[in-house]
């Protein structure tokens, strides 16, 4: 959590001076906005600048603001199995409550607990970003029953024949088995 003052252009910082600080009134932000920065670890994640849908409305509290609504945005990754691209729309409620400066809230609470308003301004991305990654998978999969990458060969068990199998050889065979096989070149019966 850093102290550096808000941009009141950043995509996701709001201005509720419109709100005004009279308990129970409320302000409904609706954007459409490019994301600020990626969230998500590199696995499964919202690329930055892809599109984020905002729709939040603002309550004001005896402590501070309230912001509750839904953001709706496209993750993308590969899935943990077979490595294929994975997109899935994640949509999510975030709900979250912003002190004010000064107010009690403020001064017995931590800045990692409760978010602050620096003046009117609040910061959405936190909330939005917290919300977003706690929607994703643990393991992204292309679907629930991706049977994964053959692990003898790396190719993807859906590009490969069921009987699929690798011969495991004992090296002190494997000579023999050479052998074997010539043999079977040379003779044509089939297996
Ligand atoms: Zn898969
Ligand atoms: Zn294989």
């Amino acid at each position: 959590m850093t102290d550096t003052a808000l941009d009141p252009a950043a995509p996701l910082v709001v201005d509720t001076a419109e709100l005004g600080r009279s308990a129970g009134a409320t302000m409904r932000v609706e954007r459409e906005v490019a994301a600020p920065e990626a969230f998500g670890p590199d696995v499964f994640r919202v690329p930055e600048s892809s599109p984020l849908s905002v729709d939040v409305t603002l309550t004001s509290v005896s402590e501070g603001v309230l912001a509750d609504g839904d953001v709706e945005a496209t993750a993308e990754g590969e899935c943990a199995r077979c490595l294929a691209p994975v997109e899935d729309t994640l949509r999510v409620r975030v709900q979250e409550l912003y002190a004010y400066e000064g107010s009690v809230t403020e001064e017995t609470t931590d800045a990692d607990e409760i978010l602050r308003l620096q003046g009117d301004l609040l910061d959405l991305e936190p909330a939005v970003r917290d919300a977003l990654v706690l929607a994703m998978p643990v393991t992204p999969l292309c679907r629930p029953d991706c049977p994964g990458l053959c692990a003898e060969c790396g190719v993807p068990w859906d590009e490969l024949p069921d009987d699929h199998r690798h011969e495991t050889v004992d090296p002190r065979w494997a000579a023999l088995e050479k052998l074997r096989s010539v043999d079977a070149e040379s003779d044509d019966r089939p297996e």
